[in-house]
This record gives C-alpha cells, structure tokens and sequence, in this order.
C-alpha cells in the first residue's frame, strides 16, 4: 500500500497537528477499520496521538454527467464541484461553493447551510460495502450512519445555476472568522444554538494559549497561530461542562476529534 506523509498543522483547516504517514486508498482491499479515513481535514481536529490514518487516493477525485445523474467521486474538493456546476449551468450546488472539503466528507457530513444539504438531491452512492440507495442511509443535521469508505455519489440532475443564491450563501458566511477553524465547534442543540450558549456562559472571546472561542462568532474554535491539541481540548470540556451545569445541556461535537482516548 502506498502512503504520504503529511503535515496536519498545515494540512487541517484548524492548523493543528503534526507530519503523519498517512496510507493511500487505491481499492477497498486496502481499508480495514482500524483507519480512519479522511478528506481534506476541514472538520477534524488532530490529536496527539491519533489512529492510524487513511485518504482517498486521487483517482477518486473527479466529476462526470452520466445517465442523467451528476457523478462525484469521493475525494474531489468541493471547490471543484462548485466551479463544474457554474460551468455548466448546474442547480442545488451553489451552497457547496462555501463548505470546504471533500465530497466523501461532506456526504458522510450531510454537511450544509440551513435547509440546504448535500443530502437533498443525493440518489445513490458507490461505497466498500458496494452501492447504497439514498433509502439504505439514515441521515440527519450533520449526521449519517455511513461506515464504509464514500468512493462516488450520484446526485440527481438539475440545469439552472443561480447566482443570487451563492450571494446569498456568502452573506450568510459573513458572521462567521476568516482565522483558521474546523467550522462549528458543537452541533446546536434542538431549539437552540451553541454559539448562544457558548456566550451565556461567559466563554465567547475566551482564549487559552491561541486557541479561542471566536469573538466573531462564539461557536467557532479559532487558532490564532501555532495553537495547541490541548488548549483546544480544554476549551471544549470547560465549555460542555459550562453549559451542562447552567443549563443541563450536553453540547455535542461537530467536530470530529481524532485522539485514541476521545473516540
Ligand atoms: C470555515 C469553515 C466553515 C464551515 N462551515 C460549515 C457549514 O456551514 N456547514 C457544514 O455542514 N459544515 C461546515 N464546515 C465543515 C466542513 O466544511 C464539512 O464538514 C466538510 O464536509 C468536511 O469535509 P472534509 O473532506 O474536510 O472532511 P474531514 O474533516 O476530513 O472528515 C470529516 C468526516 O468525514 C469522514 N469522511 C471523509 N471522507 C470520507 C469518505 N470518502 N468516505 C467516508 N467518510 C469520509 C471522515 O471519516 C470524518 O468522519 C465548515 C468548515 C470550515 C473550516
């Protein structure tokens, strides 16, 4: 098997991380579940001492119109999709343009804006454990029960790229740091959301060592530079255990925490 080695506090969005060998997926023959798989690292946090990791090889990173259906494989960028259904006049991907990663995150995400999700116009996917119907999935708000490796998703095919939309994408973006993150820190809870909470109890601007909990925009966990593992470990736990004493609410990681000890 073929690997890479990669440089996490450059590599992650969050900037977090060290140089790692990571392995290659060429063929499913390759995964066992000891890996964990990544895209692009844009809502993951690396940890000291992380399992053993695995991407997609770049084979998988590709776009074709094919039976009526657009086809995406698992390791394009989501900036790639975006600029393909703007080429050529595609509807329902404007919001992708500004959720960074790759498709095999975003669909194993059900990552999105408001009612916009990747899972809206999802009809099929090609995965290690052979093809999955949208009906064999169960997803929900930045939730799915995938646990094979995302090689290809079918969507269905729609023409009418609107810019008005991606206007309005934009402006939703505008409350949010451009400073280095993994996205939202916390999924919000029902009825409510965590950047409120995060504030109602005193952590919004919080900073320990340079990691903070966003003055922008409190539940994102920003790096201000060379930030550390556990300085971003301990805001999440003073925050969860913050709120739970306030308000009795377990506040629930977006972001995915790659630490043995954590999974
Ligand atoms: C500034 C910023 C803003 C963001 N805003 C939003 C937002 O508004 N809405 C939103 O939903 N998200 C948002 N995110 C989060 C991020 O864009 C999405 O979660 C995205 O889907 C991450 O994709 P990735 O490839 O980087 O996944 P990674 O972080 O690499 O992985 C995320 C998860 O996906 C799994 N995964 C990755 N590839 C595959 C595959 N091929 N097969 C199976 N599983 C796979 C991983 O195992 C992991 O569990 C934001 C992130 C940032 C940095």
């Amino acid at each position: 098997m073929t690997t890479k080695t990669i440089d996490f506090s450059k590599y992650s969005s969050i900037k977090i991380g060290q140089k790692i060998e990571v392995s290659i997926l060429e063929e499913c023959s390759d995964f066992n579940k000891n890996y964990f798989l990544l895209g692009s690292c844009n809502n993951t946090l690396i940890g000291t001492n992380p399992p053993p990791l695995m991407i997609l090889s770049k084979k998988y990173d590709y776009i074709k119109i094919e039976d009526k259906l657009l086809k995406i494989g698992g390791a394009t960028p989501s900036g790639k999709i975006a600029s393909f259904c703007k080429k050529y006049n595609i509807a329902n991907f404007e919001f992708v343009s500004h959720l960074p990663g790759t498709l095999g995150g975003l669909v194993f995400m059900n990552a999105g804006l408001k009612e916009f999700e990747i899972f809206n116009n999802l009809t099929s996917l090609i995965t290690c454990e052979g093809q999955k119907t949208k009906e064999d999935i169960e997803y929900g708000y930045r939730f799915t029960n995938i646990n094979t490796p995302i090689l290809e998703a079918s969507f269905h095919l729609e023409y009418g790229f609107d810019k008005e939309k991606v206007e309005l994408f934009k402006k939703m973006r505008s409350n949010q740091p451009s400073t280095p993150s993994a996205g939202s820190c916390f999924k919000n809870p029902k009825n409510d959301y965590a950047g409120r909470l995060i504030e109602a109890v005193g952590l919004k601007g919080k900073r320990v060592g340079n990691m903070e909990f966003s003055n922008v925009h409190a539940n994102f966990l920003v790096n201000h530079g060379k930030g550390s593992f556990e300085d971003a470990i301990y805001l999440i736990k003073e925050a969860q255990k913050r709120v739970y004493d306030m308000f009795e609410i377990k506040l629930e990681c977006e972001i995915i925490i790659l630490e043995k000890d954590y999974i």
